[in-house]
């Protein structure tokens, strides 16, 4: 464990640490016991960081893409060096187990490393010459950093989603103010320490630790900046966007998800119920891109639903740092009170409770939840509708290939499905005809930095990683020459 001070500066601008006014207690979602105080900030604060990285972007967006390579990888290496710490700053702040804790940190080497990869790439083709249909004019065109940007993460994947954003972000040469969620900033303040140390001139990367409203939703609205990228909540991504509007920024929106995992008759059971348990219970539920709606071929059902409740039931729920331990707490207890919420709602909408619903018996401290599964629910409830995020599965079946398609696109969100079947012809024709940034197929959620991040409709505006990352943080500009 972890010995915190009292308490901590929430504030890293213009390469100085400071303590902002807005006191932010951070608990320990596994025995509720309070970690440490950050002092982040407030819109005064974000003044300061904007008007920093405004005057570093000067700089900064003139240096060579090899020159931020090199600030990337020594990030990389930071994390690597710093591994085990982060995953304990997860696991304390988050609740997820420490083998999650691990994923977690070397997506964020993955994703740091790549992007130092593409940053490299952008000096040999800086200026590009584009062909023109005459020969009294040429045209060159270039990929500009676009200016100052403003990173808003949440909770459930902390330097995750902040690694998607930044790496990108500093490889374009833009300079940034990060906004991490006010439940989880300790992972992200032991990133901030290695960036500080990464040799990036000070007041490119600058970090308000605060609320949404007292830090987001200034950041939102600043005019001196150029792009906010958010990933969070479909209510607090609209709020984003109106801000932005006002000024007419750009914005990358990663919001929520409502997925679903179609089991087709010719699936492979064993791994059905592995891949139902891992799209479900994955950092406890906490994903935009958990599958909660499980859909299983009419002739597999009843033995699926017997495999899954069995599996289901010997999940090891426990404290993130136990050797055992296969699903950890959820965040705090405002969620934990949402997802007992749904967990309600679904009884009184009628759908059948197969196990879970309740904390588990051995656990009478910290957001513990069993792994929960429901079948027979109402397709205009809540519990079908509705992200749930929390430890939830609604399992239902279906007569053929065409409902299971339509009942995985009947919904606002679109961001990712999984599909099992041995068969590999059916396995393509059906995740072309789904509305998902993502399928996966017979697999679990790997992800990897070359392959785009995001969703159709609801889910996304834009996409993160790969080439579609970086150009999010950049501007076109075509120059056209009279010959
Ligand atoms: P949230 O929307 O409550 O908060 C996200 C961030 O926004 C936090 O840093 C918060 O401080 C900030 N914020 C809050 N109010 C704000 C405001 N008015 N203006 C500007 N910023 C504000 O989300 P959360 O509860 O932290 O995270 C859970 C949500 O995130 C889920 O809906 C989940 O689906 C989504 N999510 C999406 C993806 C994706 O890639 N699509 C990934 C992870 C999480």
């Amino acid at each position: 464990m972890i010995n915190f001070p009292t308490t901590l500066d929430g504030l890293y601008i213009n390469g100085q640490w400071s303590a902002g006014r807005e006191h932010l207690r951070v608990i320990n979602p596994a025995t509720e016991a309070l970690l440490t105080t950050v002092n982040g900030g407030d819109e005064s604060a974000v003044n300061q960081a904007v008007a920093a990285a405004t005057e570093a972007f000067k700089g900064w967006s003139k240096t060579t893409g090899a020159e931020r390579a090199a600030i990337l990888r020594n990030i990389a290496n930071g994390v690597r060096n710093g591994r085990e710490h982060l995953m304990k700053l997860q696991s304390s702040n988050n609740g997820k187990p420490q083998f999650e804790a691990g994923i977690d940190v070397d997506d964020v080497i993955a994703t740091f490393e790549y992007y130092a990869e593409l940053a490299e790439g952008l000096d040999a083709k800086l200026d590009s010459n584009v062909p023109l249909p005459s020969d009294d004019f040429s045209a060159r065109l270039r990929r500009e950093p676009c200016g100052v940007v403003g990173l808003i993460v949440p909770w459930n994947f902390p330097m995750v989603t902040t690694a998607w954003k930044l790496a990108p972000a500093l490889a374009a040469g833009c300079s940034v103010v990060l906004e991490p969620s006010e439940v989880t900033p300790l992972p992200e303040l032991e990133l901030a320490t290695i960036i500080a140390e990464s040799g990036l001139p000070k007041g490119v990367f600058n970090l308000v630790c605060g609320t949404g409203l007292a830090v987001g939703a200034p950041l939102s609205a600043d005019p001196r900046i150029a792009k906010v990228s958010f990933t969070g909540s479909n209510a607090v991504g609209v709020q984003v966007m109106q801000r932005a509007a006002e000024t007419v920024k750009g914005v990358s929106l990663e919001l929520g998800g409502k997925s679903s995992l179609l089991i087709l008759e010719d699936a492979d059971l064993d791994l059905a119920v592995e891949l139902a348990c891992g799209g479900g219970f994955f950092n406890a539920g906490q994903m935009c891109s958990a599958t909660s709606r499980v859909l299983v071929a009419d002739e597999l059902a009843d033995e699926f639903l017997i495999r899954l409740k069995a599996r289901a039931e010997k999940i090891r729920v426990a404290d993130p740092f136990d050797p055992e331990v296969e699903m950890g707490a959820l965040v705090n207890q405002a969620q934990y009170q949402r997802v007992l919420g749904h967990i309600d709602r679904g009884l009184s909408a009628g759908a059948k409770l197969i196990c879970g619903g309740n904390r588990p018996a051995d656990l009478p401290r910290g957001y513990f939840l069993q792994p929960t599964i429901f079948t027979e629910v109402p397709l205009d409830s809540a519990l079908w509708c509705e992200e749930i995020f929390g430890p939830v599965i609604c399992v239902r079946s279906f007569a053929s290939e065409a409902e299971a398609i339509a009942l995985a696109n009947d919904s606002q969100f679109g961001l990712v499905a999984s599909v099992v079947t041995r068969n590999a012809e059916t396995a393509d024709r059906v995740a072309n005809a789904l509305q998902a940034g993502l399928v996966w197929l017979n697999a679990p959620q790997v992800i990897f930095p070359q392959t785009a991040w995001g969703g159709y409709k609801q889910s996304s505006i834009g996409r993160e990683l790969g080439p579609w990352g970086l150009a999010a943080f950049q501007e076109i500009k075509h120059v056209i020459r009279a010959l």
